[in-house]
This record gives C-alpha cells, structure tokens and sequence, in this order.
C-alpha cells in the first residue's frame, strides 16, 4: 500500500529523495516507512533524512547522538546497515550510490548552506518528499536563504572536540520560526504534488523549483519568511541578530 501510494505520487526509481517526516502521522512503523521508500528508489536511487544531534551541550558522535529532534524515523534510518552520516552536529543521513558525495564533510557555520547536505541534493537535482510535516520544516530552504544571502541570524550553539577536549562552538544561523515557509505551497503551484501516503498528507517536489521559488522572492524581499516585528520571538531573534542593519 505505502509502496503504491509512494508511487502515485512520484516517486521514481533512480531519484535522490530527502524525506522530512512526522510517523505519527503516517500511520505505520518505521521499518515499513523505511523499506517502501527503498523499494520506489531501487538499488540506483539515494534515500537522505535530516540526522542532526540531539544534544548540543555533548560534542556530536556520528555513531552514537540520537536525533529524535527530528523524527523516529530519522532516528531509525541513520542506524541501518550501510547507511553514511555526516560527521557534524547537523548531521544527514544517507544510503545509496550518491550517499558519500551527500555526507561528505561540511561546515558547522552555516548550517544548511551552500556546502551542506541538502545542497547537495539541490546540485545533484533531487527531490524533497514531506511526509505528515508542512514547508516549515523543509531544511531545502536554508539553502535558498543562503543562496540569497539574507543577513538574518539567530545566536546558535553547538560543542565540537577540539584538541581532544569539548569546545563550545558559539555561531549564528539563518534561523527563525519557519512558519512563513508555508508560502511555498503557494509558490510551487503545480510543480509540487500533493497526495496521501499512509494516513499522511504528503508533498513530493524537485529541490531546486523550491531553491529558484525561493530565492527569487528573497531577492525582493529578504523578511519575506520572517514575522513583521514585535509578532514572533523566534523571528524577533533572527532580526535581533541581523548586525547593522533593520530588517
Ligand atoms: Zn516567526
């Protein structure tokens, strides 16, 4: 049933598929989840989730920081055989021929930027597949907003080792509540599907029509994803963040 539904929504065989997801409301357990997604892609497509620690006071261990943060089957995945993570605190996962190019080393600052696991995906022309979850929690877009160069920041943290002890590496992050990411339901039209996969709404759509959707309002209007001021905290921060200039 999963496997049909993946289907039917576009998921093909051969694709680089990043998947946000919140099993809950899927409806089945993870393995399933996880072994219907396998089955669409086939041996020559790549599966990737978001793996990032869960934790930011113990310094990251690929092979061992859970990432429940971010969803169990997140969680799950990262565990299986064969399956590569990256080795930072924003951790992806990854397996398939395209596994290693995608967790390859990339930087704790900025998160999510162009040198980073979902950017990859973006270079490599995959796709995004949200699964009981909305635009706010697409990391795809961090990318765009780095390919824009909005100034916003929020004050982030994270502990690395250094030297063999723990380091408190302190940083900014183009962060904020992402509830304004939801525009790009708007955005993409058609060029996103829209369908049911278990009990959960799901969104299937190309990285980069999200990527070029994104940045071509950002170029407009750099606070287009944040709250007018004074309407949100955790935009209140970012713009709090932005050094130099109001936003
Ligand atoms: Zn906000």
């Amino acid at each position: 049933m999963l496997i049909a539904e993946l289907r039917a929504l576009g998921v093909r065989p051969g694709g680089i598929l990043l998947v946000h997801t919140a099993l809950s409301r899927v409806g089945c357990g993870p393995g399933e989840l996880i072994e219907a997604l396998l089955a669409v892609l086939g041996d020559a497509g790549t599966l990737v989730m978001p793996s990032m620690a869960d934790d930011d006071d113990v310094p990251f261990d690929r092979a061992s920081m859970s990432c429940r943060a971010v969803g169990l089957l997140a969680d799950t995945f990262w565990r299986m055989p064969g399956v590569l993570r990256s080795d930072n605190p924003h951790a992806f996962a990854a397996l398939g021929p395209q596994a290693k190019y995608i967790t390859q080393p990339h930087p704790i600052d900025i998160p999510h930027g162009v040198d980073s696991p979902p950017s990859r995906v973006y270079d490599l022309a995959g796709s995004v597949l949200l699964l009981g979850v909305g635009h706010d929690c697409n990391t795809t877009l961090h990318v765009a907003e780095a390919i824009a160069g909005v100034r916003y920041r929020q004050p982030k943290y994270a502990t690395v080792m250094e030297n063999g002890r723990p380091r408190r590496y302190e940083y900014g992050e183009t962060d904020h509540c992402c509830e304004k990411f939801a525009l790009l339901d708007d955005w993409l039209g058609q060029r996103q599907r829209r369908g049911r996969v278990g009990s959960a709404q799901a969104r299937l759509f190309q990285s980069r029509d999200a990527v070029a959707a994104a940045v071509a309002r950002l170029r407009k209007d750099e606070s287009v994803f944040l709250h007018p001021a004074g309407e949100c905290g955790e935009c209140d921060l970012a713009r709090a963040g932005a050094a130099g200039f109001q936003l």
